[in-house]
C-alpha cells in the first residue's frame, strides 16, 4: 500500500462522547523527520519504499492527517502508586484511527500532539529523549518475544519544551492493536456509566476474545477478566525472564490485551539486582523489579473491581486465582529455555533460583551471563563464566555448574543443539540505559547514526553482529544506575 492510500477507520472514536473527546492536534511549526520504522511499515502493509516519503514529517506531527483520521483524546482514569486519580486521560496523545492489515486492526496514536481536555497542568508535549526511549524499548521487547506497543515514526522539532532542562519537542506515532487500558474500565465504573461500561466490555470482547460475541454482559466481563489475567501473567513472566523493569505500573499504564504500554523511566537490568528501582521518584520501591508480579496482580484486582458491576465477587476471585499458577508456569518455561533445558524436572525451579541468587550475590551482568552460559560445554576450568564473577563467587559458581552438568546429563543434552537453542533465547544485545543515553545525546546534536545502529541490533538481538561488540558490553560502573528522569 502507498502512504497516500492509507485510510484510517475509527471503531473506538465511534463508541461516542462517553469515551473521550474529538481534539485537533497542535502540529510543530518546523517538523523534521527523524526516523521511520521499516518493521512497523511492514506490519501495517505499507510499502517499504514509503519509508523515504517526505510526507512523514507532516503526518508524524499532525500537520497533515491520514485520510479518515478522527483525532480523539481517550478518557480514562486509574490508580497511580496505589491512589485513585479521577482526572486522567490522553493528556498529550491522540488516537488517529485504525489500519487493517492482514486481518488485524492496528491503531495509530500520536503522542506529543498538544493539549487535550485531559492535559491538566501539562503542556501536551513529549521530548526527543523520551520518544527515542519509547521507540527503542518497543523494538527491544518485541524482538525478545514480549508483547509491546511499537513506534511507527519519530518527528522532531525546534520547539523548546521545558522539563528539568529545556529540551526540544518530538512526536511519535504509537501503534498497538488497542489503546484500551485498565483505567478505561475504572473510569466508567467509578462515574457510574454502566451502559457505556457494558459497551466497552462488548467492544473489547468482540475484538480480542473469540466466542464471546453472543454472550451477555456478565459472561463477557468474566471472560474479559480471565483474558486480561492470563495476558498480564504472560507479560510479567516475560519481563522477569529478560530483566525488564517497567517503572510506572499504574493501572492507566496497563493494556487490556497485555502489551507493555507507556514507556517512562523503564530499565533493563545490567547486574542482576532483584530490588532494582528504575524510577527515581519511586521512593518506596513499589515498582521495583521483583515487585512487578505482585503489582500486576494488584492492578488486576483494580480491574476486577471495575467489573464488579456485572460479576459476583466469588467469580472475580476465581478469575484472579489463575494469575499465580499461569505466571509461575510461564516463567518456569521461559527460564528452562534460557538454561537450555528441553525436559521438565522437579528440581529445575531450585536450579534456576540458586543461579539467580548467585548472580544477585555477585552482581553479575544478567544478559551477558546467560549468553555466556550458551557457550558452556562443561569445560574445566569454566573460564569464560568465571570471568563474569568476582573471585569471591567462583567456588559457588563451580558448585552450581556441577548441578547444572548433572541436569544436562539427565536429558542427554547435546552441546551443538543446546548452544543454538540457547543463543536463540538469550540475547547478546539488550537496551542498556547507558547506551540509550549515548544514542539520545547523539540524536540531540542531529546525529541519528547511533539510533539506526541500535535499532538494528535490538531488532536482531540474538545475532552475533561481530562488528558491534561495543554494544554488547556490560556498562562501566558509571553507566549503571544512571538517574533516568521521569519527566518525558
Ligand atoms: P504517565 O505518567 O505517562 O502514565 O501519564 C499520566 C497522565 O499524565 C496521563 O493522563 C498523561 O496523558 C498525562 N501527561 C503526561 N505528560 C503530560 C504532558 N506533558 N502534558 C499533558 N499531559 C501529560
Ligand atoms: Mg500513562
Ligand atoms: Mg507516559
Amino acid at each position: 500500500m502507498k502512504l497516500s492510500d492509507v485510510t484510517l477507520t475509527h471503531q473506538y472514536a465511534d463508541l461516542g462522547g462517553a469515551f473521550g473527546s474529538r481534539t485537533t492536534p497542535t502540529p510543530f511549526a518546523h517538523p523534521a523527520l527523524i526516523h521511520v520504522n521499516p518493521a512497523v511499515l511492514q506490519l501495517l502493509g505499507i510499502d517499504a519504499s514509503e519509508a523515504h516519503n517526505p510526507d512523514w514529517a507532516q503526518l508524524g506531527c499532525g500537520k497533515k492527517l491520514f485520510k479518515g483520521s478522527k483525532p480523539f483524546a481517550m478518557k480514562y482514569t486509574g490508580h497511580q502508586f496505589g491512589v485513585y486519580n479521577p482526572d486522567l486521560g490522553d493528556g498529550r496523545a491522540l488516537l488517529l484511527g485504525g489500519i487493517e492489515a492482514r486481518g488485524r486492526l492496528w491503531e495509530l496514536h500520536l503522542k506529543g500532539a498538544g493539549k487535550t481536555p485531559y492535559s491538566r497542568f501539562g503542556d501536551g508535549r513529549a521530548v526527543l529523549r523520551s520518544t527515542i526511549r519509547e521507540y527503542l524499548a518497543g523494538e527491544a521487547l518485541t524482538a525478545l518475544g514480549i508483547r509491546s506497543t511499537r513506534a511507527l515514526c519519530i518527528v522532531g522539532s525546534d520547539e523548546p519544551v521545558v522539563r528539568e532542562e529545556i529540551e526540544t519537542g518530538a512526536m511519535l506515532i504509537r501503534v498497538a492493536e488497542t489503546h484500551v487500558r485498565f483505567g478505561h474500565f475504572e473510569y466508567l465504573f467509578y462515574t457510574k456509566q454502566l451502559e457505556a461500561l457494558q459497551r466497552l466490555i462488548d467492544f473489547v470482547c468482540q475484538r480480542f476474545i473469540p466466542d464471546t460475541g453472543d454472550m451477555g454482559t456478565s459472561e463477557q466481563a468474566e471472560a474479559l477478566l480471565r483474558f486480561a489475567t492470563r495476558r498480564s501473567a504472560e507479560l510479567v513472566a516475560g519481563w522477569q525472564s529478560v530483566g525488564f523493569a517497567h517503572g510506572v505500573l499504574n493501572t492507566d499504564n496497563m493494556s487490556i490485551i497485555g502489551d507493555t504500554f507507556d514507556y517512562g523511566p523503564y530499565g533493563f537490568l545490567d547486574d542482576y539486582e532483584p530490588a532494582f528501582i528504575c524510577n527515581h521518584s519511586d521512593h518506596t520501591g513499589r515498582y521495583a523489579f521483583e515487585q512487578q508480579p505482585g503489582v500486576v496482580l494488584w492492578n488486576l484486582n483494580a480491574l476486577a473491581h471495575a467489573l464488579s458491576a456485572f460479576v459476583g465477587a466469588e467469580t472475580l476471585r476465581e478469575c484472579l486465582e489463575e494469575f499465580q499458577p499461569h505466571l509461575i508456569n510461564t516463567y518456569a518455561a521461559l527460564m528452562r529455555r534460557k538454561l537450555g533445558l528441553t525436559t521438565e524436572e522437579e528440581n529445575d525451579q531450585k536450579l534456576c533460583a540458586d543461579l539467580l541468587q548467585l548472580l544477585a550475590d555477585n552482581r553479575v551482568d544478567y544478559t551477558n551471563f546467560f549468553r555466556a552460559l550458551a557457550h558452556y560445554r562443561g569445560e574445566r576450568p569454566p573460564s569464560a563464566l568465571l570471568a563474569l564473577l568476582p573471585p569471591a563467587g567462583h567456588s559457588a559458581l563451580r558448585h552450581w555448574l556441577e548441578g547444572y552438568d548433572r541436569r544436562l546429563a539427565h536429558e542427554n543434552s547435546d552441546f551443538c543443539r543446546r548452544n543454538r537453542a540457547m543463543r536463540a533465547v538469550n540475547p547478546k544485545f539488550i537496551l542498556r540505559n547507558y547506551l540509550a543515553q549515548k544514542v539520545i545525546e547523539a540524536a540531540e546534536t542531529g546525529d541519528y547514526r547511533p539510533l539506526q545502529t541500535m535499532v538494528t541490533l535490538l531488532q536482531n538481538p540474538f545475532d552475533e553482529h561481530p562488528q558491534h561488540e561495543f554494544w554488547a558490553a556490560a556498562p562501566p560502573e558509571s553507566g549503571k544506575h544512571m538517574p533516568i528522569s521521569c519527566s518525558s
